[in-house]
């Protein structure tokens, strides 16, 4: 037994840290998170999944994501930027449904719900404090911080969870992180008032629009706000020169699926950017460490798995250390295991945005087939289902099937991806290649 002061540090508090932190000390142990900023504060991430719901149950969260007034959400819809027929998906209607719904969350809100939670739950929670560095031991960690406070004492702990997001302190430090190269995607976005919308359930849902070499995502955060960001190539970005103000006010003008929603929008809110968010740590434990959340890895934002993963990791952390803190002899197989499990999830995520980045997925995705309830598995996939039955997983081997060989043959019909007055601006020829 180590004379550490803690059981398990946590760096970081978004929703990995406080997920983790909950859970380890509504278990009893002494747990200590360590967080940057001051929240509330900004963050990108705000569309959740239905597969989270659980999660958020065993947390004890419902109640006060009520209370915070969080919006629920239904399902989503996805259309080509070449036309206005979209396919709109109901969670409901998912293979395996758990339930027809999920939170549209401000994280700025959401993120302090989940850390304050974490504090009423007995964690210790420090704000503005920074780890700078961690020198491991064999029987535990000393995190150097920097805070507030003057001249912070180091602290001990036996056990270390890096749920530091994309800082991905511990994953720098080892030198576990891997970018993905065809990944390279930049993201520019804002939150706007006055956007229109649908009433009723549709008003609730994640509208996504696919352009030829980017996507849009249009997410209702409460009655009033609205979040909307393009991603696209980095490379394609930096060629236009332009400021991200500039470029996200001409992309969302030159999309009608969007322009004609935010005719007497304003934005509320910087344009903010993110970029090299595409990478994955090669290794997610080591003796003393685990790896949550976004320190682990993240693909890419198109189907908002960023929270669910780094919740299921959270969860996954904190009942493996549970065990190991008991039973230190456990911790390589345990170890192993969660990292297993997050690989597997992630490697779900993986495959599908490498196939959403080719122009058959939605040109199959937009052509929905009632064959052998494929749709639904798709749909339960975009919800959050991990595919661990062998339903869904034959499913979607299929559904991958048919985006190959639509490349090949015209399964589905054909689609620019061009918003109609661009087809129109682009000569013949152009336009064909594009189809290439
Ligand atoms: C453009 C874009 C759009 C996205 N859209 C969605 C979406 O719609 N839905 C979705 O689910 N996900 C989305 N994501 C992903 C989502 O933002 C993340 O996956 C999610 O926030 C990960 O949670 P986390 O707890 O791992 O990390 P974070 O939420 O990033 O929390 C990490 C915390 O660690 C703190 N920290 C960092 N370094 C230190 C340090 N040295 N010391 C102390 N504290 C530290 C930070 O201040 C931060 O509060 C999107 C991502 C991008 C880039």
């Amino acid at each position: 037994m180590s004379s550490a002061s803690y059981d398990v540090a946590i760096i970081g508090g978004g929703p990995a840290g406080s997920t983790a932190a909950t859970l380890l000390a509504r278990a009893g142990r002494r747990v200590l998170v360590l967080e940057r900023d001051k929240f509330p504060r900004f963050h990108i991430g705000e569309s959740l999944l239905p597969f989270s719901m659980k999660a958020f149950s065993r947390l004890g969260l419902h109640e006060k994501f009520a209370r915070a007034g969080f919006m629920e959400k239904f399902g989503g819809e996805m259309f080509g930027a070449c036309s206005d027929q979209g396919v709109k998906f109901y969670f409901e209607d998912g293979f395996g449904s758990q339930t027809d719904r999920s939170y549209q969350v401000t994280r700025a809100e959401f993120d302090k719900v989940l850390l304050d939670h974490a504090a009423e739950s007995g964690a210790e929670v420090r704000e503005e404090t920074s780890v700078e560095r961690v020198v491991f031991s064999a029987d535990g960690a000393v995190l150097h911080i920097c805070g507030k406070d003057a001249a912070p004492e180091p602290i001990g702990a036996r056990y270390v969870i890096d749920a530091s997001g994309r800082n991905s302190l511990l994953g720098n430090h080892f030198k576990l992180k891997k970018n993905y190269t065809h990944l390279q995607k930049v993201s520019i976005f804002a939150h706007y008032d006055g956007v229109a919308r649908a009433i009723g359930r549709d008003g609730t849902l994640t509208r996504m629009v696919r352009g030829l070499d980017r996507w849009f995502w249009m997410i209702p955060l409460t009655a009033k706000r609205m979040s909307i960001g393009v991603v696209l190539d980095a490379a394609v970005y930096r060629q236009t020169g332009r400021s991200p103000e500039e470029f996200l006010a001409s992309a969302l003008a030159e999309q009608p699926l969007l322009a004609e929603r935010i005719i007497d929008a304003e934005r509320v809110s910087p344009v903010h950017v993110a970029a090299d968010f595409s990478y994955r740590s090669t290794r997610l434990t080591g003796p003393r460490w685990l790896l949550a959340g976004d320190a682990a890895g993240f693909i890419d934002p198109v189907f908002s798995s960023g929270v669910f993963l780094a919740v299921l990791a959270g969860e996954q952390s904190a009942d493996a250390l549970n065990i190991v803190l008991d039973h230190p002899r456990k911790a390589r197989r345990l170890f192993a295991r969660y990292e297993r499990t997050i690989n597997k999830a992630m490697d779900v995520y993986l495959r599908f945005v490498n196939a959403w980045y080719t122009k058959e997925f939605i040109e199959v995705f937009l052509h929905p087939q009632d064959l052998f309830q494929i749709p639904p598995a798709v749909n339960a996939v975009l919800g959050g289902n991990i595919g661990t039955s062998f339903a869904i997983r034959w499913r979607m081997a299929v559904f991958y099937g048919l985006v190959r060989l639509q490349k090949y043959f015209p399964l589905c019909p054909r689609r620019t991806l061009l918003p109609p007055s661009t087809t129109a601006a682009v000569p013949l020829r152009e336009t064909a290649e594009a189809l290439l």
